[in-house]
């Protein structure tokens, strides 16, 4: 069952995701050699809290902290720890918030530090991707493409397109119908419809597609270690373009920021 939200919801759906947004700058703040990622979401915390949202990963299906911060070969669902990120590393943040009985949920995944031009190239076109799925992400398109969009841009490039994981229906609910796959063909599946909102979120690996589950229950890694980049909006389906929900813009003017020092 797919739930198509009034213009009113929408709306609200915003203030949920722009919270989000601002949160993933605050946290943008902090990231830099010798933080840990368990600072980091206290860091989250604290702010969603402080603009009267509810933090929206924690307990869910047990999850146990605001964040997910996925470091390196991780490619989601990464458990905040106490080691400190280190000079070269990426971390995937992947922050939800529930505001006005709504949901955002939006990632990013930085540098800390210096990172090898490389793995900065496998970042750009993930977050490429991301944009050209959301450019098909129009009334009377189909998820396939979407999904061929972002697997045909990354592939392109030599990276993969992890296939067990993928973006969702979101509202009310954290994860709610259709399922959203970063692969697909053109003109296949669910027909997108004006009021649908989804979260698309590309995981994209170095190297081979296939990952495994790490031994807490939660982290997914890639099988053969290379690095993974993740980004995710949260967007309202419209006639002709997407309504971006949520925002990189904040993180963006931090990043610059930083950059100039
Ligand atoms: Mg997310
Ligand atoms: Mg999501």
């Amino acid at each position: 069952m797919i739930y198509l939200k009034t213009d009113e919801e929408i709306e609200l759906m915003r203030e949920s995701n722009l919270l989000v947004a601002r949160t993933l700058a605050e946290v943008a703040r902090h990231i830099k050699p010798g933080v840990s990622t368990l600072e980091l979401d206290k860091v989250a915390e604290k702010f969603i809290r402080d603009n009267n949202g509810v933090p929206g990963f924690l307990g869910y299906h047990g999850f146990p902290n605001t964040l997910c911060t996925s470091v390196n070969e991780q490619v989601v669902h990464g458990i905040p720890n106490k080691k400190p990120l280190k000079e070269g590393d990426v971390v995937s943040v992947d922050c939800g918030a529930l505001l006005n009985g709504f949901y955002g949920d939006s990632a990013y995944t930085f540098c800390v530090g210096d990172v090898k031009p490389e793995i900065k190239a496998l970042l750009e076109a993930t977050k490429e991707a991301l944009y050209l799925g959301i450019e098909n992400a129009v009334e009377g398109k189909r998820l396939g493409d979407v999904g061929f969009a972002i697997q045909n841009h990354v592939e392109s490039k030599g990276y993969s397109v992890v296939r067990e994981m993928v973006g969702h229906g979101i509202g009310r609910n954290l994860h709610e119908a259709p399922e959203v796959p970063n692969y697909g063909r053109r003109g296949n599946g669910v027909k997108l419809k004006s009021g649908m909102v989804i979260a698309i979120e590309p995981m994209i690996n170095l190297g081979k597609r296939n990952i495994v589950q790490e031994n807490d229950g939660w982290t997914i890694r890639t099988a053969d270690r290379s690095v993974s980049a993740h980004f995710e909006h949260t967007l309202a389906v419209r006639k002709g373009e997407a309504d971006i929900l949520s925002s990189f813009k904040f993180v963006e003017e931090v990043l610059s920021l930083q950059s100039e020092k």
